[in-house]
């Protein structure tokens, strides 16, 4: 409340004009600016300034600068892993190998049409700063990120040590990444043995298969990929790779025809259900492990 006393006409003119401007310029001032006279005692009582309507680029400046690395390094936020009982009703679990490249985007996209999620094995190398965005993206929609080597070669040829720096840098890159420790490894061509499972092993990942093989990249034909992976059943782990354009075009229609059929689509942790093994070889819940014949 602020008190100004005034004395005569000459006085209230001045008043006058200096709340003129105000009154007739800006209808919010109207209103919340009280103007009282007693005598010869006027009191103007004031609320909270008025801003100017905000501008979005002020917003954007004034945010930054508070913290200059938004938001690059804005830490990422997963949603949590559903509680879905893939023992109960019909799961499957899409798997893409060898990205994240210029097709993964097309996938997410189309995953996110679906609300469906699935698990992307990235190779190390794959992982560069033009492509950070497509993990992270991964992360914030719910998908799983799986280790699928860091340049993919054939690992029982490789010594152990050779194994262990092939798992520990794509570890390190998707790490600095997203934040993320990947859990799941897929050995490059299927290849694994007893070293290569040791490895995993200290590496804390599991080794995951499949038991549905589209043969996505040898067949770059969208609708034979349709139906190759249409044809997964309850507890299937689907093999595909999101480096190839016709399998980003194939998506659509196996999440329709599978849909259709009443599948929900999970990541492979979900399809389990519980913390997988690291080291030991898991191939779908409903399909048998060539490498160790674990079911
Ligand atoms: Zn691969």
């Amino acid at each position: 409340m602020a008190t100004i006393r005034v004395r005569g006409n000459w006085g209230r003119l001045a008043l006058a004009l200096l709340v003129a401007p105000w009154v007739s310029g800006c209808g919010g001032l109207v209103a919340s600016l009280g103007v009282a006279e007693q005598d010869d005692i006027v009191r103007v009582r004031s609320t909270a300034p008025v801003r100017p309507a905000s501008d979005p680029r002020m917003l954007v400046l004034r945010v930054t600068a508070a913290q200059p690395e938004w938001p690059g390094t804005r830490p990422l936020v997963a949603p949590p892993r559903r509680a879905i009982r893939c023992e109960q009703v019909k799961c499957v679990a899409l798997t893409f190998d060898d990205g994240p490249y210029d097709h993964t985007g097309a996938v997410l996209d189309t995953l996110a049409r679906y609300g469906a999620r699935a698990t992307f094995f990235v190779v190390g190398q794959m992982v560069t700063p033009q492509s950070t965005h497509y993990l992270r993206r991964m992360v914030s929609e719910g998908h799983e990120i799986g280790n699928h080597s860091w340049d993919h070669p054939a690992l029982p040829s490789l010594a152990g040590d050779g194994v262990r720096d092939q798992l520990g840098r794509t570890q390190r890159a998707v790490r600095a990444a997203t934040g993320v420790t990947m859990r799941l490894f897929r050995p490059p061509y299927g290849a694994t043995d007893g070293k290569v499972a040791e490895q995993a092993a200290r590496a804390g990942l599991a080794q995951i298969m499949w038991d549905v093989d589209t043969m996505d990249w040898r067949d770059r034909d969208t609708s034979l990929v349709t139906r190759r992976a249409s044809a997964a059943g309850s507890g299937s782990v689907v093999l595909m790779h999101d480096i190839h354009k016709t399998t980003a075009d194939a998506v659509p229609g196996l999440l329709r025809d599978l849909a259709a059929r009443g599948y929900a689509f999970v990541t492979v942790s979900e399809l389990y259900g519980a913390d997988l093994v690291p080291g030991r070889s898991y191939a779908g819940r409903t399909g048998t492990d060539g490498a160790t014949g674990r079911r």
